[in-house]
């Protein structure tokens, strides 16, 4: 039954408690709900699978040996973080939502104690991100989950003498590049190639070139700094299949048969697919889906358009951008100055003394940092190239580990 909104009460639900929704529920609580005069008091309710928000761009290192990383700044216990606000003011479901009725104004979620809870909202943020094919890289399910995932991992570890890492965006080279270095270690610095590496790490790339945001000589340098640490890439045949078609899914520790589309079979003791996301919408009503999946997002208001009044959504579930950490934390006051608009429109303020909406704009210069073991990397910012040291300084040192408590 739906919770009741007590006649004084209204819920701004968010859903998903990472980078998108854990922003956007601390601004709203800051900035937006503390500066309404209304007769409703307004709750931040935080529906999250998981109960820690982790550091999703750090799994790349993560997902080989705890020690790589301290812990506490991986994961961040999100219940901890909003202790800081008045009592009534939050709450913190743990959960999945199934059912987004955006008609009836509910979402139903399967809680973490095995009940099921509709919770009726007065507006509505969806942030709950993408998966990736691999569940070694960030949140399937919840920490647990990834916890147990990189250990299945880890045991098949130590006996690999082929990995094979299909993609070649960014996660693809990060994860080749970590593990190449911490099984291989790196080739002398007059050697532009690992001879004989321990380990062979393949990376399989479908398009012509790895690193798409990136120019053609950042993806050249990348290549070479690859080739070091034993590392090869194969470029212009994607993955056609595995056999078993579980390897690396369902089973991160499975040795398979890889098959490319050109025919080429390879044989791999571990296989991560590391190409593209799955967003996690499947609760959301196909009529506000892109044919991606991603959820049709106003790219300037953020609002859902076709959900009705007081509808939003922000991050990788989201169509407004492509999947990045900066893009979020750009979005972040965009969305919640509209939020704060309509609230103030649907709370008898006056549309003249309402603030104009606020518009996104993507900043779409080449911006991307790509750490190639624990020492070297590539990369741009605002379209100038960095120097290695520069992406180790800014990311590859940790993985920018400091941002997830700061959230
Ligand atoms: C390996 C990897 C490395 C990356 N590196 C970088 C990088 O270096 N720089 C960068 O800018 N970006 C990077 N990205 C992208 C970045 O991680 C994402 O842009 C960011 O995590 C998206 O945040 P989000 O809040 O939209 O969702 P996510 O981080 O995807 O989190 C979504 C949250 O919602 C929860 N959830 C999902 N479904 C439900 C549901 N039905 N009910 C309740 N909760 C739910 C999930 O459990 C999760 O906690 C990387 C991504 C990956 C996979």
């Amino acid at each position: 039954m739906a919770q009741a909104n007590e006649s004084t009460e209204r819920n701004i639900v968010i859903i998903g408690g990472s980078y998108g929704g854990v922003s956007t529920a601390h601004y709203l609580l800051k900035h937006v709900i503390s500066s309404l005069a209304s007769k409703y008091q307004f709750k931040v309710v935080l529906i999250s699978a998981a109960s820690e928000v982790m550091c999703r761009p750090a799994c790349p290192r993560a997902l080989i040996l705890d020690e790589l990383l301290p812990q506490d700044k991986l994961f961040v216990n999100i219940a901890s973080v909003f202790e800081q606000y008045p009592r009534g003011s939050f709450q913190l479901l743990r959960g999945t939502a199934v059912d987004f009725d955006h008609s009836e104004r509910t979402v139903k979620v399967d809680t973490a104690n095995g009940h099921t809870k509709t919770v009726a909202f007065y507006a509505a943020v969806i942030a709950t991100g993408a998966r990736t094919h691999s569940p070694l890289l960030g949140y399937t399910k919840d920490e647990n989950h990834l916890r147990e995932t990189w250990a299945a991992f880890r045991t098949a570890l130590p006996k690999a003498t082929s990995i094979v890492v299909a993609g070649g965006g960014p996660t693809a080279i990060e994860t080749a590049g970590e593990l190449g270095e911490y099984l291989n270690g790196r080739a002398d610095m007059f050697s532009s190639k690992l001879e004989n590496p321990k380990v062979q790490v393949t990376v399989i790339s479908g398009a012509a070139k790895i690193l798409p945001q990136l120019r053609e000589s950042i993806a050249q340098t990348a290549e070479s700094y690859l080739a070091r640490i034993g590392v090869t890439v194969l470029k212009g045949c994607p993955v056609a299949s595995t056999s078993p078609a579980s390897a690396g899914t369902l089973d991160v520790a499975s040795p398979c048969m890889v098959t490319l589309a050109n025919g080429h079979n390879l044989t791999a003791d571990l296989y991560i697919p590391a190409y593209g996301t799955i967003p996690n919408s499947s609760f959301v009503s196909t009529t506000l889906l892109e044919s991606d999946g991603r959820i049709k997002t106003n790219p300037k208001t953020l609002r859902i358009d076709n959900a009705g009044p007081r509808i939003y959504a922000i991050g990788d579930v989201a169509s407004y951008a492509r999947p990045a950490v900066h893009h979020i934390l750009e979005a972040v006051p965009v969305l919640c100055a509209n939020i704060k608009r309509d609230l103030l429109l649907d709370n008898g303020g006056q549309k003249a003394a309402a603030p104009a909406d606020r518009e996104f704009k993507v900043d779409t210069r080449e911006t991307q940092m790509v750490p190639i073991g624990k020492s070297k990397g590539v990369g741009a910012a605002m379209g100038y190239r960095l120097p290695s040291f520069l992406v180790w300084l800014i990311k590859g040192r940790d993985y920018w580990l400091w941002t997830t408590g700061n959230l």
